[in-house]
């Protein structure tokens, strides 16, 4: 029989929506919630010889969830100058340091939007298996692009219907647990299409999520341009990262007609809003900020499932940056509680992981941040993460690459 861990903390919440529990505890056997609510009750089933953990003034939430990141970027100045120097085994160990950032940030579980060679996966499994400590993962691969189109250095290039279910094929055969379209043009790309124009045509798109529904995985779609936001939807994709309703003429083009298609088929979006959003704010100027940002205010009001993501690893957006990405929700009108959801039950929900994370219950795994004030009263709290438990392990900050086991050599 395992040691159980019993964590106690002056406020809890068991998900982003439910009142808020003071004098609480959570109790954890192996790698899942026994239960959680107040301490007196969960403490009263915990089995003699259990561990305990105070935190008196603290608050528990469910671990945090960032649906957009890219390990094999360094997040420096020019990530893709930095990838081409790094050969796969260089770049799999920079990824293992970047996963333990986002874990050390609160971050229980990342989806990796696009690597190079499947190392996303590779290191997904390392974690699993205990062989190096990070966040769980869900990868990607590498993604679908066009011909020369975006990131197409990550190995992803295919054209027309055939080679695009092909290339589907190809990522679900490596083992990833969804499928990332380049619908459109992005910054990362110097020479590729402009970030509004479309890159791929309605069937190509169609033809990729087609396969990819076939093989049980969802879609992710890169989409700035309006174009390509009305082209991933039409397709059926299953979440739009970016979707910031570009135009060629460089304004911006929300379409009421679906902003209504995304509520009725339950698409989720990602802004993957940068951490540094607030200085970018600043440098254009406030009358272009509020521009460039109404289209994800008009989303929010709407009701759009927003979820929390930051594209880690893109200039400048460090592993650490969701608690100031998360910021953004509340300044486009997000309620603190719809904030947290975001990156916690709706990201979830758009994972499709809710069945086991986002949550604070019984049988859920326990994933878990606890934070050294409340963050119902002010998102700074996300900051100031003291503890992080990802799957049933403690992680306290600053814990350093400790190897359960021997890493499996490079293939
Ligand atoms: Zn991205």
């Amino acid at each position: 029989m395992t040691e159980q861990l019993l964590i106690t903390a002056g406020h809890m919440l068991l998900t982003p929506d439910a009142p808020q529990v003071d004098d609480a505890a959570v109790l954890i056997d192996g790698p899942v919630i026994v239960a959680a609510g107040s301490r007196a009750t969960v403490q009263a089933q915990a089995r003699p010889g259990y561990r305990t953990l105070s935190f008196p003034d603290a608050t528990v939430l469910p671990g945090l969830i960032n649906s957009h990141v890219h390990l094999a970027f360094d997040a420096g100045p020019d990530p893709v100058t930095s990838l081409h120097e790094s050969d796969d085994t260089a770049l799999l160990t920079a990824m293992e340091s970047r996963a333990r950032q986002l874990l050390n940030s609160g971050v229980t579980t990342a989806r990796d939007l696009g690597d190079r060679n499947g190392l996303a996966i590779r290191l997904r499994d390392d974690i699993a298996a205990g062989r190096t400590i990070g966040p769980r993962i869900l990868a990607a691969g590498t993604p679908l692009t066009s011909h020369r189109g975006h990131c197409w250095f990550l190995g992803g290039e295919a054209q027309g219907p055939n080679q695009i279910r092909e290339a589907v094929r190809h990522q679900a055969r490596q083992g990833a647990d969804v499928i990332k379209v380049m619908a459109t043009g992005g910054g990362l790309t110097a020479d590729g299409p402009p970030i509004w124009a479309l890159q791929f045509t309605a069937e190509e798109l169609t033809a990729a999520v087609e396969e990819a529904h076939h093989a049980g995985l969802p879609v992710a779609a890169h989409a700035h341009g309006t174009g390509g936001i009305a082209a991933a939807i039409a397709a059926g994709v299953d979440t739009i990262e970016h979707c910031t309703w570009m135009t060629e003429s460089g304004g911006v083009d929300l379409r009421e007609d679906l902003v209504a298609r995304l509520l009725a088929e339950d698409i989720h979006v990602c802004p993957a809003t940068h951490p540094n959003w607030h200085a970018f704010a600043e440098r254009i100027g406030p009358e272009r900020a509020h521009e460039v940002f109404s289209p994800a205010r008009r989303m929010a009001e709407r009701g759009v499932r927003l979820i929390a993501g930051t594209d880690a690893g893109v200039p400048r957006s460090g592993f650490d940056g969701l608690a100031s990405s998360l910021e953004f929700f509340e300044y486009i009108g997000l309620s603190r509680r719809d904030v947290i959801a975001a990156a916690t039950t709706e990201a979830a929900r758009a994972l499709r992981i809710d069945g086991d994370t986002g949550r604070l219950y019984p049988g859920y795994r326990a994933d878990l941040v606890v934070l050294g004030a409340n963050p119902l009263d002010d998102l700074k709290a996300l900051h100031d993460v003291r503890l992080v438990v990802m799957g049933g392990h403690a992680h306290s900050r600053g814990e350093n690459n400790t190897r359960r086991g021997r890493a499996r050599p490079l293939s």
